[in-house]
């Protein structure tokens, strides 16, 4: 599996200039669909795979908007860098290679949206590191950032030692 387009989306500075505005709504599907019921982590989303329409897809993976370079921008712009559910920031845990990675969330279900959303990038959009993203996407629960803020702070309370 290639992962060096899909790191690429996350720096701005290199973005991948074949990256085209697309159709209202994309989902990507795994080579296994079986595989944790069917769902493929954010970073496992192949560019340039094959598309569904909409309503024959069980499967939801990141939408575009979570891949959208303006939309991503203007959320970055405003919550920064680091993760709003674990405060991860790359930058100061990798220093210059992570500085400025980042993933987007798009915090509306894609079966909830209509075929005219209109994403609002500080209302819709959230930054999240990579495994907080893939908790939020494991399994199709609604779950929302603030959940899993609260699962995170539960876990830690549970886990730690004494
Ligand atoms: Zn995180
Ligand atoms: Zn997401």
């Amino acid at each position: 599996m290639k992962h060096g387009s899909i790191l690429s989306d996350n720096f701005p500075q290199s973005r991948v200039s074949s990256q085209r505005k697309s159709t209202p709504v994309i989902r990507y599907w795994a080579k296994d669909r079986l595989r944790i019921a069917g769902q493929l982590f954010p970073d496992e989303v192949i560019p340039g795979v094959k598309v569904f329409d909409e309503g024959s897809v069980t499967s939801v993976l990141v939408n575009k908007y979570e891949r959208d370079p303006a939309a991503r921008k203007e959320c970055i712009a405003h919550y920064g860098v680091t993760c709003a559910a674990c405060g991860l920031d790359f930058g100061e845990r990798y220093g210059d290679r992570g500085k400025g990675f980042i993933h987007v969330h798009h915090r509306v279900r894609v079966s909830k949206l209509g075929k005219s959303h209109t994403v609002d990038p500080i209302k819709h959009l959230i930054p999240v590191c990579p495994n907080c993203h893939a908790m939020l996407h494991t399994v199709q629960d609604d779950m929302t950032v603030e959940a899993l803020i609260e699962l995170i702070r539960t876990q830690a309370a549970l886990t730690k030692p004494g």
